[in-house]
């Protein structure tokens, strides 16, 4: 019988956040899947567990994912760690669930921290519905490709992006959606220097100008305004009345249909279609 591919999130910054679960699967994994050893031994040594750990990340996962899938088939149990946060959510882990997934392997997420729903909840922007974005591509035309895709994104969306790349990414962002859109960038999430600066792109943008940021941050973009119908006119109503007269409805039974497809009230089409002759 194989056996399972549990992901495991790790704190964000503060290490009183892992949890029980989370603790108790590291303990009792075969081995442990690790995107940096060296982050993940830190770790290890805080909470008092001794682990064989293995690397998997972004340059070596083609060829580490195969010889993971291998050891969990053979029966062993691998816990998945990133350097911080849940594994999968832009970081490596995606491939390997999606190789278990093929394999037949059971996989399971023990639920955790993750910055993208830290800063969502705490951003003070519309949650109801959202959209997570992860990072922006480096290159010119596929960046362009996607800020173009959420021009009428009405979801609030959610970025990941690296401090130094943040001025840049915010004044894109703020040439694809304009200079009001608000912004919540939240930062160094469950650290000492927390922060969350709720402004629009325009003034995000001129304030890190002038203070480059330090730090990690999560970028939380209001989506774009509802766009009104615009309401139908005199005119619109007069013709639809006249079209569906030229039908063969009656006067009355026009005025209703139209009043109904237009979304106006009866006694306001009426008086527009007492203008029109029979
Ligand atoms: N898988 C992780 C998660 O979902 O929590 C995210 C990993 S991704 C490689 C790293 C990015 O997450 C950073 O560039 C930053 O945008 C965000 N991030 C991670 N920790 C953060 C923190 N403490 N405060 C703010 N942003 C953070």
């Amino acid at each position: 019988m194989s056996g399972i591919l549990y992901l495991v999130p790790t704190p964000i910054g503060n290490l009183g956040d892992i949890s029980v679960r989370c603790r108790e699967t590291l303990e009792n994994a075969d081995f442990i899947a690790a995107e940096d050893t060296r982050v993940t031994l830190k770790l290890l040594n805080h909470l008092g567990i001794k682990k064989s750990l293995v690397s998997y990340y972004e340059h070596n996962k083609a060829f580490k994912g195969d010889k993971i899938v291998e050891r969990i088939l053979a029966g062993e149990t691998c816990a998945l760690v990133s350097d911080a946060g849940s594994p999968a959510i832009s970081d490596p882990g995606e491939d390997l669930v999606k190789q278990c997934a093929a394999a037949g392997i059971p996989v399971c997420a023990i639920p955790g921290p993750c910055a993208a729903i830290t800063a969502l909840s705490i951003s003070g922007q519309s949650t109801g519905r959202f959209c997570f974005e992860g990072f922006l591509s480096t290159a010119k035309k596929s960046r362009r490709e996607h800020l173009n895709s959420l021009k009428k994104e009405q979801r609030t969306m959610i970025f990941y992006e690296a401090p130094h790349k943040l001025l840049a990414t915010l004044a894109d962002l703020r040439d694809a959606f304009g200079e009001d859109r608000p912004i919540s960038l939240c930062r160094e999430l469950t650290k000492l220097h927390e922060e969350v600066v709720r402004t629009t792109l325009g003034q995000a943008v001129e304030r890190y100008t002038e203070m480059p940021p330090k730090g990690e941050f999560v970028l939380v973009v209001a989506g774009a305004p509802r766009e009104e119908p615009e309401s139908p006119t005199e005119e619109d109503a007069a013709q639809c009345v006249a079209r569906l007269m030229a039908d063969g409805l009656s006067r009355k039974d026009a005025v209703k249909e139209a009043a109904r497809k237009l979304g106006l009230s009866k006694n306001e089409v009426y008086e527009i279609a007492l203008k029109i002759p029979e």
